[in-house]
């Protein structure tokens, strides 16, 4: 099976076993929202707990905030996003369907891109190249398609730097490019559209004060910079993380929990002293895309990206982007923000918001170094990295295709499941003790129903890492059968080891230390 088929078996996957359902689903749900079920919620706190431990527990000069959703309306005119969060959005004549100008035009070069690595490794397995060989480096950036995707790329950078949309429109009709849906060439004009979701504060039309739900996490950290600064007696560099809720209105919501309307960030503020931001750019860069990969994302499903066009406030910024199944795609964005931030809402607000340096006895706006991460976003390459289907041998002497989440362990929403062999004589009894002694320490689950196999099969299906057997033996030694999810290897081991040989690969210690 190719990894580019595997996206809809995840969408049925998730739903299946309660990881992700559609939000308010027997009203027929509610367009790209959706709901953590039992397993989801459980992946989904272990992604945070990591991500937490990395940036706040691992680094003294980083401390964790959680600010409310609902902000007073000037810090959005202070950021910006009044006036320019928007997304340019076209509208195709004949569906009637709403685009974003510029994903259409990126996913065209990205067909491009795709169809030059298919080629070149058409060619290298003909030539019998080695990935990655001089040849076939050569090979791909130098065929037909390649050379197409340059040239096309090179024309979106300068519609992009023009700021004038009706060259985004002029590039769709060059490019030839259709609706998706339709395959009309009938495009209206491209638009800006606001992404900030609108709401009021106060009971009376009136009165009532128009407030927006934050369409980013940063800017709490931003307004509580000095609350956090004096009250931690922190120095410059320091960081303020956190994780939280982000809405945004957007129009080309697709692809599952890739992009939603609801969802989450984890993001963390780093305050430095202006001049040092690409010193920290690096560091970050670099820590940040470590971090996935110790969770266990492919080393070769990830890459940076160079943003082609800076934002006004950025003085660097590239994306760590994850090979999702339907491509690569941004999963977090590491931005050098200048003191751009703090400055509007000193403007703003009257208020100052600067650093003392006790070296140079100087009062100064920090520069801020940002890394910010999709939580959904994180959980969905977890998933599309760990989902596979493999043939093993069944209990027939046949063999049969087991659905297995190869999830890291500390990500597994069960670390360990604990089987009576039946539910008879005494087993139960055991099992239940087994749990009561690890449950204070892992998320453990007891299961009693159906075969052995098939109970492997379910926990495969989950990724739970450790299954353990009571059987009647049990009863006369003391040691259960303990199966590990990958290998699918069993030792028999004392009940009084079990513990230890389950801590071997639950150890935050070896993963972040
Ligand atoms: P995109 O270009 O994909 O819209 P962005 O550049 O607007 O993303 P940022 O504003 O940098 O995203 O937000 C930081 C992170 O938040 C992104 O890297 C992504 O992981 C996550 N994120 C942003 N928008 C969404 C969304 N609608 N749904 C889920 N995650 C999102």
């Amino acid at each position: 099976m190719n990894y580019d088929e595997i996206f809809p078996k995840i969408i049925s996957h998730a739903k299946e076993y309660g990881f992700i359902f559609q939000s308010s689903e027997i009203y027929d749900g509610l367009g790209a929202v959706y709901d953590y079920g039992q397993l989801g919620v459980e992946l989904k706190r272990n992604i945070m707990t990591a991500w937490w431990k990395a940036m706040v527990q691992m680094h003294e000069n980083i401390v964790g905030l959680d600010s409310a959703i609902l902000m007073h309306p000037t810090v959005w005119k202070a950021s910006g996003h009044v006036d320019a969060f928007n997304d340019p959005l076209i509208d195709n004549k004949d569906s009637k369907k709403r685009y974003r100008a510029d994903v259409l035009l990126e996913d065209h070069i990205a067909k491009f891109e795709a169809k030059s690595l298919k080629d070149t490794q058409k060619r290298a397995r003909k030539e019998g190249w080695e990935a990655g060989s001089e040849e076939f480096e050569k090979y791909l950036k130098n065929n037909r398609n390649a050379v197409k995707a340059r040239e096309a790329q090179a024309k979106y950078e300068e519609a992009l730097n023009t700021e004038d949309l009706t060259k985004l429109r002029d590039l769709i009709i060059e490019f030839g490019i259709v609706d998706p849906v339709s395959g009309s060439k009938n495009w209206a004009d491209v638009r800006q559209f606001n992404l900030m979701f609108k709401t009021q504060l106060g009971a009376t039309a009136d009165t009532a004060l128009d407030l927006y739900l934050r369409p980013e996490t940063a800017q709490g950290i931003f307004v509580n910079y000095l609350n956090v600064q004096k009250t931690s007696r922190m120095k410059l560099p320091f960081g303020i993380a956190q994780i939280g809720k982000a809405f945004r209105n957007e129009i080309v919501a697709r692809q599952f929990i890739f992009r939603m309307r609801e969802f989450e960030q984890m993001e963390m503020q780093y305050f430095i002293k202006p001049g040092t931001q690409m010193e920290w750019f690096e560091y970050w860069k670099n820590y940040r895309v470590k971090w996935h990969k110790t969770l266990g994302l492919s080393e070769d499903r990830l890459q940076f990206h160079v943003h082609e066009k800076l934002a006004h406030y950025a003085d660097a910024a590239e994306d760590i982007q994850f090979q999702f199944p339907f491509g690569f795609k941004e999963l977090e964005g590491i931005h050098s923000r200048t003191d751009f931030d703090l400055n509007q809402h000193q403007e703003y607000s009257n208020k100052k918001l600067q650093f003392f340096d006790p070296e140079t006895r100087e009062s100064y706006v920090p520069y801020v170094l940002e890394t910010s991460v999709g939580l959904d976003r994180t959980f969905l390459a977890h998933m599309s990295n760990a989902y596979q289907e493999e043939e093993v041998p069944n209990a027939k002497g046949g063999m049969e295709t087991r659905v297995v989440l190869k999830l890291h362990p500390l990500l597994a929403p069960y670390k360990v499941a604990v089987f009576p062999l039946v539910k008879k004589d005494g087993l139960q009894e055991i099992s239940r003790q087994i749990i009561d002694e690890l449950k204070l320490d892992y998320s453990v689950m007891y299961d009693e129903k159906d075969s052995v196999g098939r109970r492997y099969r379910r926990h495969d299906a989950i990724g739970t890492p450790y299954c353990v057997t009571v059987d009647y033996e049990t009863k006369d030694d003391n040691c259960v059968t303990i199966r590990e999810r990958d290998s699918m290897e069993q030792v028999r081991v004392p009940i009084s080891s079990l513990r230890e040989q389950i801590s071997k690969r639950l150890s935050w210690r070896e993963l972040l230390g």
